[in-house]
């Protein structure tokens, strides 16, 4: 039986929202931070970081927490001299390339990617790959894109890194049978399931990105694609600049969004209802009853999203409607309306929504709501941990894997192991 709350036929949830918007300082990762997923996934591609020390040991630290025999990203230091405009940035840069090349020659897709101080100097990346490219193609093909934090937030970095991507795409042949795209980067294991599940409904997938830079998927006026991620704006917009047709749904996070993401490819490929029913019915029956733990935890227990990876409004959605938690706040860096369009229609009406972030105006906010569970970035988790409220770090639901029917209970349980763990300390 599910367990989902019920929404009303003639309810528009918060579809017509009109969020909270501020723009003042905000606290979030730059976009370099996407180099630690993107790498595992793309086994034959190298991220070049053109950077700081900074900037170096950001990666670093970030990549710290996972064990890897031979990284496949670096930095390019950028030092005083190059500041000063004592030495050609561009020059150092081919001297840098080559020799990494040369040493690696496993790397067949490199990505320049640039950074502050690469932005500040206006280094031309774009140039530097086109010289690049006409020197190494066709063993290795060089990309390149801005993981700079500028403006940004830290998942955008790989909507950059995709989009860069696009264009380099194989056009699918006019006329072909329309084919299914998956847009975003999952763990590999949850994207078995996702094919297994789709192959079980009869249909046939690619995955964007792709795990070796050699088997990129065709894109065209066939390609119907869905996002996995809800951070994915340009990628979407430079596919659907080749032809694709974006499939819109709920994402793929517990019991509910992952069967309502599948039955919108479902719908779109005309998959039979009792075929859609089989595929789907034994793991959605499993997630539910490994949820059913979960619930009787989390139910009640009122969450307060800060602002950080573009997941909080589907996140909401899930620990709202399938475990019974109350949205306090759900903050969010950008609200892109139309790829949330299914998500805000899910989300209790009146639900106070902010886009952007005056930290201390909203710090001030949440110590006023005393939410039981704060999901914020690492700079704002131990601060609000002195003041007695129990936080949960946004990142780590980026870096484990949350997708799926499998991984409905592993998600809830992201929320409710902060909870436990302040019981235990405060008995
Ligand atoms: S890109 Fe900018 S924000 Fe990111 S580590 Fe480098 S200097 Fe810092």
């Amino acid at each position: 039986m599910s367990t989902v709350i019920p929404i009303r036929a003639d309810s528009t949830g918060c579809t017509d929202v009109v969020p909270l918007v501020e723009r003042g300082q905000r606290e979030v990762f730059c976009g370099l931070t996407g180099i630690i997923w993107l790498h595992r996934k793309i086994q034959d591609a190298f991220f070049l970081v053109v950077g700081s020390r900074t900037c170096a040991h950001l990666i670093q630290s970030a990549a710290g927490v996972m064990i890897f025999a031979e990284p496949r990203f670096g930095t390019a230091i950028i030092d005083e001299r190059d500041l000063a405009g004592l030495a050609d940035v561009h020059e150092e840069l081919d001297r840098v390339v080559g020799q990494l090349l040369a040493r690696r020659p496993d790397i067949r897709l490199l990505f320049l990617v640039g950074s502050c101080p690469s932005e500040v100097i206006k280094l031309d990346l774009s140039r530097a790959a086109e010289r690049q490219n006409r020197i190494h193609h066709p063993a290795v093909r060089v990309l390149n894109y801005s993981g700079s934090g500028i403006e940004t937030t830290f998942t955008q970095g790989e909507d950059a890194c995709l989009a860069s991507m696009v264009p380099g795409l194989p056009a699918s042949q006019a006329g072909t049978a329309p084919a299914l795209m998956v847009v975003g980067t999952l763990a590999d294991v949850v994207e078995d399931q996702m094919r297994q599940l789709f192959e079980r409904m009869g249909l046939q997938l690619s995955f964007f990105p792709p795990r070796h830079s050699q088997a990129m998927p065709a894109v065209g006026a066939n390609t119907r694609f869905l996002l996995a991620q809800p951070f994915l704006a340009d990628t979407a917009r430079a596919l659907q600049s080749r032809g694709a047709q974006h499939l819109s749904a709920p994402f793929p996070l517990g019991v509910e969004g992952t069967t309502a993401w599948l039955q919108a490819a479902a719908t779109a490929f005309g998959v039979a209802p009792e075929v859609f029913e089989q595929a789907t019915l034994a793991p959605r029956q499993r997630a539910e009853k490994a949820l059913a733990v979960q619930r009787d935890i989390l139910h009640g227990q009122r969450i307060f999203f800060f602002p950080d990876s573009q997941l909080e409004i589907p996140l909401a959605r899930f620990v709202q409607r399938e475990l019974g938690m109350h949205l306090v706040e759900v903050g969010t860096p950008y609200l892109h309306r139309q790829h949330m369009a299914a998500e805000l229609a899910l989300l209790p009406a009146g639900t106070r929504i902010s886009e952007g972030q005056d930290v201390d105006l909203q710090l001030d906010r949440c110590l006023a709501d005393a939410p039981d569970l704060v999901v914020c970035g690492l700079g704002l988790a131990n601060p609000l941990e002195a003041q007695g409220i129990t936080t949960k770090w946004a990142i780590e639901l980026v870096f484990t894997p949350i997708q799926g029917y499998e991984q409905a209970a592993d998600l809830a349980g992201l929320f409710s192991r902060p909870l436990k763990r302040r019981l235990k300390l405060a008995a």
